[in-house]
């Protein structure tokens, strides 16, 4: 019988007979031999596929609207360019986002950039690249694209409000509420709106709300379409992101059809008719499609089974910062029977480095090669170098072919910046 793991991996994963994961065709263990462990490793046809499903669930029911991927989920240019290539825009938080966007090749009209604080060089490269929307977050903002936007050239913007809806997502990860520092509520809003409707060189072009993220309820996103639509009549509105992704066998989030639906008859009950519509899918874009494959170092038997592997909060930060439960599989031994409970740690210098708590696992040993899937949005993004740590390669697979398209970092790396 096939591991009931497998429903978290990519499509494309499968098991050799010998008991070794493959993905698009290729064994995990020759991709350990070629570009080491840890690695965060994308199965690029399912990546796709994501990106092709969410464009034809919202632009099949409503064809005045456009997916822009948040590209903060997962902001590496090979992922950007895929999204690119399959039709989408991108949204961008931050100068370093909208660079790379760029190199992916997006046409710059399809950006959206998002920040509660940009600064005013990020706003500058912004407005110089001539990017389709600045959602702006505040007076901060418009006051600094009225400096810089130059004669002759008019910067279109939509505003962010707070829509003032509660979601059942982890405190750290919720944008929508009453007290939030995204956006303004629906009073201060109207009076930005209506300098911005003022300004030569700005486009008061819609409004703009995200209730927060990993949200499994599409009716709590949905719930963001009202507010949006009591602060007036404009060509565009911009409903966020915020779809769950499935982690562990009980999850159990919306299908982006779901999703979708519930969008838009809410946009059908509450918005014109002729609106465009924009959503900005991160983390359920691209989770799915990746998975991160470790090496085992240590395995201790002591007041619990400790399997410790080589990376741990220095690539994935979800389960530390914000509980994430993950599932995991000894990937070169798929066949082999469940034999005892363990605890899933990193190895970084903090109890706190916890990757899967509980997990029951065949006997661990040092070597063997464990894999955690759903590990797509937020972790390359978040990975760091704690305690002197390298960061780990991003490898595409297809076709039975793989290649890193980030390398991981090399010692020298890590003094590239002393002075
Ligand atoms: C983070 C973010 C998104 C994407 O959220 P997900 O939960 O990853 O889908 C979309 N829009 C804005 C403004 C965001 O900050």
């Amino acid at each position: 019988m096939a591991h009931p793991i497998l429903d978290l991996f990519p499509a494309g994963a499968a098991v050799d007979p010998d008991g070794t994961l493959t993905i698009a065709g290729c064994r995990v263990d020759d991709l350990a031999r070629d570009f080491g462990t840890p690695a965060i490793v994308v199965d690029e046809a399912s990546l796709r596929a994501r990106a092709r499903e969410y464009r034809d669930a919202l632009t099949t029911r409503w064809p005045n609207a456009r997916v822009v991927f948040a590209s903060k989920a997962f902001p590496a240019t090979a992922v950007q360019r895929v999204m690119v290539e399959e039709g989408l825009g991108l949204d961008v938080a931050g100068g370093g986002e909208l660079l790379s966007a760029l190199r992916a090749g997006v046409d710059p009209a399809l950006i959206v950039m998002h920040g509660n604080a940009k600064t005013t060089e990020e706003l500058r490269i912004a407005v110089e690249a001539r990017i389709g929307l600045v959602v702006v977050d505040n007076e901060d903002d418009v006051d600094r694209l009225e400096q810089l936007v130059p004669p002759g050239v008019v910067q279109r913007v939509l505003v962010r409000i707070v829509p003032e809806v509660a979601s059942s997502t982890h405190p750290h990860v919720q944008t929508g509420q009453v007290g939030s520092k995204f956006g303004l509520t629906a009073a201060a809003a109207r009076i930005l709106i209506a300098r911005i409707e003022a300004s030569p060189v700005l486009d008061m072009r819609g409004v703009h709300a995200h209730v927060g993220s990993q949200i499994m309820d599409p009716a709590e996103l949905a719930a963001a379409v009202a507010p949006l639509a009591a602060l007036g009549t404009f060509p565009v509105y911009d409903l966020g992101g915020g779809l769950g992704a499935r982690y562990t066998y009980d999850d159990r989030p919306a299908s982006v059809d779901e999703y979708v639906g519930a969008l838009l008859a809410a946009a059908q009950e509450h918005l014109p008719a002729d609106a465009e519509l924009i959503i900005e899918p991160g983390r359920s874009m691209v989770n799915g499609s990746a998975f991160t494959l470790y090496t085992v170092t240590t395995v201790k038997r002591d007041a619990r089974t400790f399997v410790a592997v080589d990376g741990g909060m220095g690539d994935n930060l979800e389960a530390a910062m914000y509980d994430q439960r993950y599932e995991a599989a000894l990937a070169g031994r798929m066949h082999d029977e469940d034999a005892e409970d363990v605890v899933v740690v990193g190895r970084h210098c903090e109890s706190g480095d916890v990757l899967v708590d509980p997990l029951r696992l065949p006997a661990a040993r040092v070597g063997d090669l464990l894999a955690v899937p759903a590990t797509g949005a937020y972790t390359h993004t978040m990975a760091n170098n704690y305690n002197g740590y390298r960061r780990p390669p991003v490898v595409f697979v297809r076709d039975g072919e793989a290649r890193a398209v980030i390398r991981r970092e090399t010692w020298e790396d890590l003094f590239g910046r002393d002075a």
